[in-house]
């Protein structure tokens, strides 16, 4: 088989964590191929951009590097040389063709769903120079036709377990950028876990849009749920911590709230969205869950792991929205407590129900809402780190920090931490002293064994 010319890749990944593993797999595949991967995008062959569309300011900021990367393409064209640009993620998934009409430099758009074809749809338009659009919805597994061997670039490994949503919340495209739910089966999810921890890995991150759906073919075809799946996964030898994002709060069922009881390898710690603390909101963004029924679910998790951590994801100005509303969401987070969190603006997205609404909330309000919570927010998180000063917690160490000898790893808490120490720390594990407490990192010196 003849091989495209194209053997230096630039990738930029936009958004969140299932689009890192996606890279990821993207990046084994294309080294199969013979590609180098190049940090210099003016020098790359192939520039490969993985798209985020869940807020209008993130797809938005494709279309500006695109400007550039167009730029850089004419620049090489005019020294004889070739530039393959591919678009890949949600963005591809929701715009498809409206990519290249609008950029006609682009020469490759690539749903989700379609990777295992990156690397022959790569050297398809690269030997014919035509526009490829490709965003189908193929019923079967991507990742098991993605043969390439798993990599790991951190004891931190992700792993996608599930994908897709048809949970349908007014204001989300996920459901439409990345299809119904689906789930991956034991089996497989048992083999690649295998394969990220000879290859490394330390921590598995299991990784679902809706990841607490999961609902997997298991032994002897019976479906089993998240919570069985951890339980075997924490079963291969070599995993030290195990974590799952995102949830919802729906899909938290009385199994799971069991395995952070009983799973000594299950992290205390969760990332569990609420959008909104008032129940007029979250029936308008179609949650299927109250306030009320939220907090209940904080007190089940925390009877079962009294020192959890948890983190949210907040949507203010959605709709509708009035103060009350707002001030109903602050009460909910002075009554759970958390220690993190992501909040955004209400970005009304093509095709989704929410943003045809009339009742939009003005900027300058949803301005002034987001500062009010991220002020509470932040007081919140420099409070739960405040709490580790003096303590020694266990740290998994991920990589190397910026001044030299320094190391950056997390707590069991997803906390950071910084620490100076001899020898090289990344892949283990080790106490830690905590020194020194900032808002968003800790510092310390490995204690005395
Ligand atoms: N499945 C997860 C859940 O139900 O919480 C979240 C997935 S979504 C990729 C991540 C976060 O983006 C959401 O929790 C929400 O807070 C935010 N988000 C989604 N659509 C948004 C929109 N139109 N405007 C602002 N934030 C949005
Ligand atoms: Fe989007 Fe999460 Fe709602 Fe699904 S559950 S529609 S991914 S916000």
């Amino acid at each position: 088989m003849q091989r495209p010319n194209t053997k230096s890749y630039f990738l930029k990944t936009f958004g969140c964590q299932m689009n890192v593993y996606d890279s990821e797999r993207m990046t084994e595949a294309l080294a199969r191929d013979g590609y180098a991967a190049t940090d210099d995008i003016a020098s790359a062959d192939l520039v490969i951009l993985n798209t985020c569309h869940i807020r209008e300011k993130a797809a938005e900021k494709v279309y500006s590097d695109l400007g550039r990367i167009r730029d850089m393409k004419d620049a090489r064209k005019r020294d004889g040389k070739e530039t393959v640009i591919a678009v890949a993620g949600c963005v591809a998934q929701a715009e498809g063709r409206e990519i290249t009409t609008r950029q006609p430099a682009v020469d490759l758009v690539i749903g989700p769903q379609s990777y295992h074809r990156l690397p022959e749809l790569i050297e398809r338009t690269a030997n014919t120079r035509e526009h490829i659009v490709e965003t189908e919805f193929p019923g079967d597994e991507k990742f098991e036709r993605m043969k390439a061997p798993r990599r790991v670039s951190s004891p931190s490994a992700f792993l996608t377990v599930q994908e897709g949503c048809d949970k349908f919340c007014t204001f989300c495209v996920v459901p439409y950028t990345r299809g119904a739910e689906f789930s991956r089966s034991l089996a497989k999810l048992e083999a690649e876990a295998r394969e990220l921890i000879a290859a490394g890995a330390k921590e598995l991150v299991l990784l679902g849009q809706n990841v607490n759906a999961y609902h997997g073919e298991g032994p002897g075809g019976r479906t089993i749920g998240l919570a069985e799946l951890i339980r075997r996964l924490a079963d291969i030898e070599g995993i030290e911590r195990i974590r799952y994002t995102t949830s919802h709060p729906r899909d938290m069922d009385a199994d799971l709230i069991a395995a952070h009881t009983e799973v000594p390898q299950l992290m205390p710690f969760l990332h569990l969205p609420v959008q909104s603390g008032s129940d007029r909101m979250l029936t308008a963004m179609n949650r299927k869950h109250r306030a009320e029924e939220y907090l209940d679910l904080i007190g089940r998790l925390r009877s079962a792991r009294p020192d959890l951590a948890l983190s949210s994801d907040f949507i203010v100005g959605f709709p509708g929205e009035t103060d009350q509303d707002a001030e109903d969401t602050l009460s909910l987070i002075r009554a759970v407590g958390f220690a993190q969190a992501f909040s955004f603006k209400y970005s009304p997205r093509p095709g989704t129900p929410a943003s045809t609404h009339e009742d939009q909330v003005p900027e300058e309000v949803k301005s002034e809402r987001l500062q009010r919570l991220q002020a509470l927010l932040d007081d919140q998180q420099a409070d739960f780190n405040a709490q580790a000063l003096g303590t020694i917690v266990p740290v998994l160490f991920e990589r190397r920090g910026r001044q030299p000898g320094e190391f950056v790893g997390r707590t069991p808490y997803l906390q950071l931490v910084h620490v100076a120490a001899e020898g090289d720390l990344v892949g283990s594990t080790a106490n830690v002293a905590v020194t020194d407490v900032r808002r968003v990192s800790l510092s310390g010196v490995i204690a005395a064994a």
